[in-house]
This record gives structure tokens, C-alpha cells and sequence, in this order.
């Protein structure tokens, strides 16, 4: 293997190098709700908070979807981090249920809300072993038990599942838009702007601070350390990816494969995307600094090759998320007014935003309309 780490190199494939960056924090403001992190949980609670008439100051210690909200995959995946069928058996079957059918409705009001961005091609996963095959098929029962749309699938990939209300997207660019929406609507945003100490009633960042009622911390990777409380309870991985030059299509909608550990998309224009490795890279990847390693991307560039993929290697990168034992999200006032969502972990794409929504209308003192997480 070729590859040598360049730290130039840690750009995600979806950077058009069109973004024109916001300003840091200088100086004291007042706001009624302070959102630190703006990636798409934060993103979607600040929209929220907006479209309930709060005013809203948003931080991001690097940019706007400089974490893992930008450097992702861009699956958007219904349900949790667990298959349908250990949801229903670890969380029951109505709880299952109803975080399933609202996940369907929020990647369809993604697609309404911007169709040119979100591809509406279902998804794949493909068994790598007889067991995985039978899980897959577990998997189905449950789907088809609860009316949800799944068909068995064979073809090119291999064999398991296809889900046909899944959905692919760039989410470096939804979070760039949603950003943008958000200054026209009236919130104020604020790049490399880290907070430093967050008190009830007050954010504090390197050169100002936020005078607020209540804070958002809308962090995945590395929750437990801007709120050590939640220490013991969540872990910091890194995941990591790499993408090829275009090359001939070859699969038309995102394919995971291993129990999700491996997955990868073609994108519009012919590159590959593809991300995994976690599981082989044992303990090292329990860290939360976000750059390629050696080990990982070379166990990747054997997968793009073994899947017959010829095409150079264009980006490399890395970004980190958040795990609970269980695979259930953190939404919890941590600190008096102080609330924590995050730790989706590895597929917070579409709970992130449905949990930064419905965390907005707790803290607009509202109780939310169908409340998943929070009552
Ligand atoms: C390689 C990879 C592939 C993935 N693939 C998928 C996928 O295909 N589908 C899917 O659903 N999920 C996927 N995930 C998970 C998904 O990306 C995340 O769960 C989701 O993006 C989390 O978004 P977020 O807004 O909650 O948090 P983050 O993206 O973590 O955003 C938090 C922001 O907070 C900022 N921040 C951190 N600390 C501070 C501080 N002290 N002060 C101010 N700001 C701070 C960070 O800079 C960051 O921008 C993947 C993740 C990775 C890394």
C-alpha cells in the first residue's frame, strides 16, 4: 500500500470549496437560546427555534458541518443505529415503531424541502455471511411485520436487503444551505468559535460570550468532553472514508455490508465514497482526533480494490461520532438549562435532526408536538 498520510488530505469528497466561511464571536451577545455546534442536529434545532420566533446565537468551535455532520457518508438511513428487529426486541416494538415511521417522514420532508439535494434511491445491506443473512431476514420479518416498505435483494452487491425509503445526499452541502437559511431567517452564526465554559445562562468563547435562558450542545464526537458529565456513558470513535476518481456506474444506491461496518455510495458524477474499517482498527479508533490513520485507510483501499474499483484515490479523510451501549441518542438537560443531543452512534443523519427539533420546542418552553425522546 501506497498510502502515506498527508494532512492536506483530510477534505471530505463533498467540499465544492465554495464555502465563504462566517466570522468568529467577538464580544458579549444576547440571545435567548445558544447553540454550540452547527452541524445538522444544531442546524435543524436552530430552524426550529427560528420558526417558534426564539432568538438564537449558533457557535461552531472549526465551521459549519466541520465535524462528522460534513464528513460523513451521506446515507440517510430510517430508523436507529440498531436494525429494526433489535429495536423492536432491546427498546419494544411501539417505541421502535413510532422512531422508525418518523424517521421515513423526516428523510421525505428532507426530499420535499430540497429535491435537487436528496436522491431517493433506497438503500442496500448486504449480508457478508450466512449468519448476517439470517439477521438480514429477521430484519425483514420485522419490517413487513410493522408495514414497513423491505424487499430481499440479490444482485452485483450480493445478497440481503433492500430498503426502498432510504435515501443518499451530500450532507456537507444541506448543512451549508441550512446555515445560510438560517442568517436570512435571523439567527446569528459564528465559525471557529469554540465555547470554552458553558454555564447556565452564559456561553463563553475565546474572545466573547453568549448571554442566553437556556444552551443546546449539539456535539456527536466528543460529547463527553465538552460535557464531562456524560462521561462513562458515551464514547468517541473515529470513522473514517476515502473517495475515488469518477469511474463506469456501478451501483445506483448506497450499499452497507459487514453489520454496517463497511459502506459505500457512487455518487452522481461516478466517484465512490466509501467508508468502514472501524471494527479492524480495535482500540485505535476509540479516539476522538479526526485525521486518516495508515492502518484504516489501507484496509479501505483493499475493499474499494477487491470490489473491482480501479479509479484513483482522490480524497481522504476522517471525523468523529459518539456511542452509547445501548445505540440510543443522549437528549437530556445535563446542566440547569443546559441540554446535550449526540452519540447517534454512527447514524445520526436524519435522528440528529429529527432530535434537534424536537429539543427545540422544549427549549422554547413548548412541549414538542410528537415527542419521541423528551415529554
Ligand atoms: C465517516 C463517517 C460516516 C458516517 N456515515 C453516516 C451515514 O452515512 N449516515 C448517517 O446517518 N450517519 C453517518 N455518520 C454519523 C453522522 O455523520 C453523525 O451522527 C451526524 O453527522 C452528527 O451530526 P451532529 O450535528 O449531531 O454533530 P457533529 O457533526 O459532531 O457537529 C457538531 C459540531 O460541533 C462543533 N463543536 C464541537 N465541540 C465544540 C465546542 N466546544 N464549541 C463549539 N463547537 C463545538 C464541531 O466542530 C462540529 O461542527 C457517519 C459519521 C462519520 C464520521
Amino acid at each position: 500500500m501506497l498510502y502515506r498520510y498527508a494532512k492536506e488530505m483530510n477534505t471530505p469528497v463533498w467540499d465544492d470549496g465554495q464555502w465563504s466561511g462566517l466570522p468568529q464571536l467577538e464580544g458579549a451577545l444576547e440571545a435567548e437560546v445558544c447553540v454550540v455546534g452547527l452541524g445538522g442536529s444544531g442546524l435543524a434545532a436552530i430552524h426550529q427555534l427560528l420558526r417558534l420566533g426564539r432568538t438564537v446565537v449558533g457557535i461552531d468551535a472549526a465551521a459549519v458541518a466541520g465535524g462528522a455532520a460534513g464528513r460523513n457518508g451521506g446515507f440517510l438511513l430510517a430508523g436507529l443505529a440498531r436494525f429494526y428487529h433489535q429495536s423492536v426486541a432491546e427498546q419494544g416494538r411501539e417505541f421502535a415503531r413510532r422512531v422508525y415511521q418518523a424517521t421515513l417522514e423526516e428523510i421525505a420532508r428532507m426530499k420535499a424541502e430540497a429535491p435537487q439535494e436528496v436522491r431517493a434511491v433506497g438503500s442496500l445491506r448486504i449480508a457478508a455471511s450466512g449468519e448476517e443473512l439470517a439477521d438480514c431476514e429477521a430484519q425483514w420479518r420485522a419490517l413487513r411485520a410493522d408495514g414497513f416498505a423491505v424487499e430481499p435483494y440479490q444482485g452485483p452487491e450480493g445478497e440481503g436487503l433492500l430498503l426502498p425509503d432510504d435515501a443518499a445526499f451530500n450532507p456537507l452541502k444541506r448543512c451549508r444551505r441550512l446555515a445560510l437559511q438560517a442568517l436570512q431567517a435571523g439567527a446569528r452564526l459564528f465559525e471557529h468559535t469554540p465555547a470554552l465554559r458553558i454555564r447556565p445562562g452564559e456561553v463563553e468563547t475565546p474572545r466573547g460570550r453568549v448571554r442566553c435562558q437556556r444552551v443546546l450542545v449539539a456535539v456527536d464526537g466528543g460529547l463527553e468532553r465538552v460535557l464531562p458529565e456524560l462521561e462513562g456513558r458515551v464514547r468517541t470513535a473515529r470513522l473514517q472514508m476515502l473517495a475515488t476518481a469518477p469511474t463506469e456506474a456501478r451501483f445506483p444506491r448506497p450499499v452497507y455490508r459487514r453489520w454496517g461496518y463497511d459502506y459505500w455510495q457512487q455518487l452522481p458524477d461516478g466517484r465512490i465514497a466509501l467508508g468502514g474499517m472501524r471494527d479492524a482498527g480495535g482500540e485505535a479508533e476509540w479516539i476522538w482526533q479526526a485525521e486518516p490513520s495508515q492502518d484504516i485507510q489501507c484496509r479501505l483501499e483493499q475493499l474499494l480494490r477487491q470490489l473491482g474499483i480501479r479509479a484513483p484515490i482522490t480524497h481522504r479523510w476522517a471525523a468523529s461520532v459518539g456511542y452509547t451501549p445501548d445505540g440510543l441518542p443522549i437528549a437530556e438537560e445535563v446542566r440547569p438549562g443546559v441540554w446535550a443531543i449526540g452519540a447517534y452512534s454512527g447514524t445520526g443523519n436524519v435522528i440528529g435532526a429529527l432530535l434537534g427539533q424536537e429539543v427545540a420546542w422544549v427549549l422554547a418552553g413548548a412541549r414538542p408536538p410528537r415527542p419521541l425522546f423528551l415529554s
